[in-house]
Protein backbone atom coordinates (compact mmCIF):
# COMPACT_ATOMS: atom_id res chain seq x y z
CA UNK A 1 0.00 0.00 0.00
CA UNK A 2 1.46 3.64 -1.20
CA UNK A 3 1.10 6.27 2.07
CA UNK A 4 0.69 9.88 0.10
CA UNK A 5 0.29 13.20 2.26
CA UNK A 6 -0.92 16.26 0.64
CA UNK A 7 0.00 19.70 1.87
CA UNK A 8 -2.17 22.19 -0.30
CA UNK A 9 -3.22 25.49 -0.30
CA UNK A 10 -6.99 26.48 -1.62
CA UNK A 11 -7.38 30.42 -3.43
CA UNK A 12 -3.33 30.67 -3.62
CA UNK A 13 -2.55 33.56 -6.28
CA UNK A 14 -0.13 32.12 -9.03
CA UNK A 15 2.74 34.30 -8.26
CA UNK A 16 2.41 33.74 -4.38
CA UNK A 17 1.77 29.83 -5.34
CA UNK A 18 5.15 29.49 -6.22
CA UNK A 19 7.12 30.65 -3.62
CA UNK A 20 4.99 28.93 -1.06
CA UNK A 21 5.52 25.61 -2.89
CA UNK A 22 9.36 26.59 -3.14
CA UNK A 23 10.16 27.12 0.42
CA UNK A 24 7.45 24.18 2.01
CA UNK A 25 9.67 21.59 -0.64
CA UNK A 26 12.86 22.90 0.76
CA UNK A 27 11.07 22.54 4.62
CA UNK A 28 10.39 18.71 3.87
CA UNK A 29 13.81 18.36 1.90
CA UNK A 30 15.86 19.43 5.28
CA UNK A 31 13.59 16.87 7.27
CA UNK A 32 15.38 13.71 8.78
CA UNK A 33 13.76 9.98 10.26
CA UNK A 34 13.88 9.23 13.86
CA UNK A 35 14.42 5.44 14.21
CA UNK A 36 14.34 3.49 17.08
CA UNK A 37 16.87 1.39 16.79
CA UNK A 38 17.65 -0.61 12.95
CA UNK A 39 16.55 0.78 9.62
CA UNK A 40 13.94 -2.11 9.17
CA UNK A 41 11.18 -0.63 11.78
CA UNK A 42 9.23 2.44 11.16
CA UNK A 43 10.50 6.07 11.57
CA UNK A 44 9.21 6.95 15.54
CA UNK A 45 9.15 10.85 14.06
CA UNK A 46 10.57 13.31 11.59
CA UNK A 47 12.59 16.54 12.51
CA UNK A 48 13.38 19.43 10.23
CA UNK A 49 16.67 21.77 10.00
CA UNK A 50 18.59 19.07 8.15
CA UNK A 51 21.12 20.09 5.32
CA UNK A 52 18.94 20.90 1.78
CA UNK A 53 20.29 18.63 -1.08
CA UNK A 54 20.47 21.44 -3.75
CA UNK A 55 20.19 19.38 -6.77
CA UNK A 56 17.55 17.53 -5.62
CA UNK A 57 15.55 20.81 -4.65
CA UNK A 58 16.55 22.25 -8.06
CA UNK A 59 15.33 18.69 -9.81
CA UNK A 60 12.13 18.58 -8.01
CA UNK A 61 10.95 21.96 -8.75
CA UNK A 62 12.27 21.62 -12.37
CA UNK A 63 10.19 19.19 -12.84
CA UNK A 64 7.16 20.77 -11.12
CA UNK A 65 7.15 24.16 -13.42
CA UNK A 66 7.34 22.14 -16.38
CA UNK A 67 4.50 20.02 -15.50
CA UNK A 68 2.27 23.30 -14.71
CA UNK A 69 -0.42 22.60 -17.13
CA UNK A 70 -0.76 19.37 -16.41
CA UNK A 71 -2.12 17.18 -13.53
CA UNK A 72 0.27 15.53 -11.45
CA UNK A 73 -2.01 12.00 -10.65
CA UNK A 74 -0.21 9.54 -8.46
CA UNK A 75 2.84 11.14 -6.92
CA UNK A 76 6.20 9.08 -8.03
CA UNK A 77 8.54 10.71 -5.81
CA UNK A 78 9.02 11.08 -2.23
CA UNK A 79 8.23 14.49 -2.31
CA UNK A 80 6.42 16.24 -5.60
CA UNK A 81 5.87 20.03 -5.67
CA UNK A 82 2.79 20.75 -7.31
CA UNK A 83 1.80 23.88 -9.29
CA UNK A 84 -0.50 24.92 -12.13
CA UNK A 85 -3.27 22.99 -12.42
CA UNK A 86 -3.64 20.07 -10.13
CA UNK A 87 -5.48 17.61 -7.59
CA UNK A 88 -4.89 15.95 -4.44
CA UNK A 89 -6.44 12.63 -4.08
CA UNK A 90 -7.27 9.93 -1.54
CA UNK A 91 -7.51 7.75 -4.38
CA UNK A 92 -8.96 4.22 -3.01
CA UNK A 93 -9.21 5.41 0.40
CA UNK A 94 -11.35 7.96 -0.50
CA UNK A 95 -14.57 8.92 1.37
CA UNK A 96 -16.97 11.70 0.98
CA UNK A 97 -16.09 15.36 2.11
CA UNK A 98 -17.85 16.45 5.66
CA UNK A 99 -19.81 18.31 6.37
CA UNK A 100 -18.33 21.59 8.58
CA UNK A 101 -20.94 21.95 11.00
CA UNK A 102 -22.88 18.37 11.35
CA UNK A 103 -20.10 16.46 9.73
CA UNK A 104 -22.34 14.40 8.00
CA UNK A 105 -20.75 13.00 5.05
CA UNK A 106 -21.75 14.66 1.31
CA UNK A 107 -22.26 11.60 -1.03
CA UNK A 108 -23.77 13.61 -3.65
CA UNK A 109 -20.06 15.55 -4.45
CA UNK A 110 -19.45 15.63 -7.52
CA UNK A 111 -16.22 16.80 -8.54
CA UNK A 112 -16.65 17.65 -12.23
CA UNK A 113 -17.50 21.44 -11.27
CA UNK A 114 -14.28 22.04 -9.64
CA UNK A 115 -11.97 20.40 -12.10
CA UNK A 116 -13.12 22.76 -14.41
CA UNK A 117 -12.83 25.41 -12.98
CA UNK A 118 -10.43 27.42 -10.45
CA UNK A 119 -13.23 28.53 -8.29
CA UNK A 120 -14.66 26.58 -5.67
CA UNK A 121 -18.35 25.49 -5.82
CA UNK A 122 -20.80 25.96 -2.76
CA UNK A 123 -22.12 22.81 -1.61
CA UNK A 124 -25.00 22.27 0.65
CA UNK A 125 -25.46 19.84 3.46
CA UNK A 126 -28.54 17.36 3.35
CA UNK A 127 -28.47 16.58 6.55
CA UNK A 128 -28.58 19.87 8.25
CA UNK A 129 -28.94 22.64 5.11
CA UNK A 130 -25.43 24.46 5.96
CA UNK A 131 -24.06 25.96 2.70
CA UNK A 132 -19.96 26.35 2.32
CA UNK A 133 -17.58 26.63 0.06
CA UNK A 134 -16.42 23.16 -1.02
CA UNK A 135 -12.74 23.92 0.71
CA UNK A 136 -14.22 24.79 4.36
CA UNK A 137 -15.57 21.08 4.31
CA UNK A 138 -13.57 18.07 5.45
CA UNK A 139 -11.52 17.46 2.92
CA UNK A 140 -8.86 14.63 4.74
CA UNK A 141 -9.62 12.03 2.67
CA UNK A 142 -11.52 13.59 -0.22
CA UNK A 143 -11.72 11.98 -3.69
CA UNK A 144 -10.90 14.99 -5.62
CA UNK A 145 -9.25 18.88 -4.21
CA UNK A 146 -8.15 21.02 -6.91
CA UNK A 147 -5.06 23.56 -6.25
CA UNK A 148 -2.58 25.01 -7.60
CA UNK A 149 -0.12 25.69 -4.81
CA UNK A 150 0.56 21.41 -3.50
CA UNK A 151 3.19 19.51 -1.98
CA UNK A 152 2.91 15.60 -1.90
CA UNK A 153 4.88 13.07 0.12
CA UNK A 154 4.82 9.19 -0.58
CA UNK A 155 5.08 6.63 2.17
CA UNK A 156 6.02 8.93 4.72
CA UNK A 157 5.08 8.76 8.27
CA UNK A 158 2.13 9.79 8.70
CA UNK A 159 3.41 13.74 10.18
CA UNK A 160 0.04 14.43 12.37
CA UNK A 161 0.92 11.16 14.51
CA UNK A 162 4.49 10.87 14.52
CA UNK A 163 5.40 14.86 13.84
CA UNK A 164 3.07 17.10 14.91
CA UNK A 165 5.30 20.21 14.69
CA UNK A 166 6.25 19.41 11.30
CA UNK A 167 3.12 18.86 10.19
CA UNK A 168 1.61 22.42 11.41
CA UNK A 169 4.87 24.47 10.08
CA UNK A 170 4.09 22.52 6.67
CA UNK A 171 0.82 24.20 6.57
CA UNK A 172 1.87 27.17 7.85
CA UNK A 173 4.44 27.10 4.88
CA UNK A 174 2.11 26.03 2.03
CA UNK A 175 -0.43 28.82 2.23
CA UNK A 176 -3.47 31.06 3.96
CA UNK A 177 -6.08 28.04 3.08
CA UNK A 178 -4.07 25.31 4.00
CA UNK A 179 -5.59 22.12 3.95
CA UNK A 180 -4.32 18.78 4.55
CA UNK A 181 -5.55 15.75 2.65
CA UNK A 182 -4.47 11.95 2.91
CA UNK A 183 -4.90 8.29 0.84
CA UNK A 184 -3.22 6.03 -1.04
CA UNK A 185 -3.08 3.19 -3.29
ZN1 LIG B 1 -24.37 19.27 7.93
Amino acid sequence: MVFIQYYFALGEPQDRALQRVQDTTRFFLSCRKILDGCDLLPAIGIVAGGTVDEYEYMNLMAEAVANMSSATEIPHNMITPMLGFDWASAWARSRAPLCPRCAAPHEEFDATTWLCSELEVFETCAECDTTALIGDWDLERSSFARTNCCVALRDWPSLPQVAAEVHAHALQLIGCRARYLHGGL
